[in-house]
């Protein structure tokens, strides 16, 4: 299962900020998935328990948001929202567009627990 692993690339990166604050649990990560990143957001989210649950983070809040896709288009320099990744302008058709927004997967908010 592709989620599978980038569950785990996000929960070691998680980790590391972890570590590198020295906080003892992570009490919530809020990730932004954009809707042309190819990660299946249902799939990622069951897929993240598999991940922690012998971790720090075995307790953690995720928060999964969705974000829209955004072309820019050259022909016309509109932006527009298209549909899947083999958008064109919706405004003039033009297929002459470059994805500014969509494909990131972004570690949003870590909200770190200090513990003693
Ligand atoms: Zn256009």
């Amino acid at each position: 299962m592709h989620e599978l692993s980038i569950a785990q690339a996000v929960v070691e990166r998680v980790e590391n900020l972890r570590n590198e604050r020295h906080s003892s649990r992570v009490s919530r990560v809020v990730l932004q998935v954009g809707s042309l990143a190819g990660i299946d957001c249902t799939a990622l989210r069951q897929a993240l328990p598999l991940v922690v649950e012998n971790t720090a983070l075995r307790k953690t809040e995720w928060k999964i948001v969705p974000v829209a896709a955004k072309i820019h288009c050259s022909a016309c320099g509109c932006e527009s929202q298209p549909e899947n990744c083999f958008a064109v302008c919706a405004h003039c058709e033009s297929a002459d567009v470059r994805i500014i927004q969509g494909r990131e997967l972004l570690i949003e908010t870590v909200t770190l627990i200090e513990e003693d």
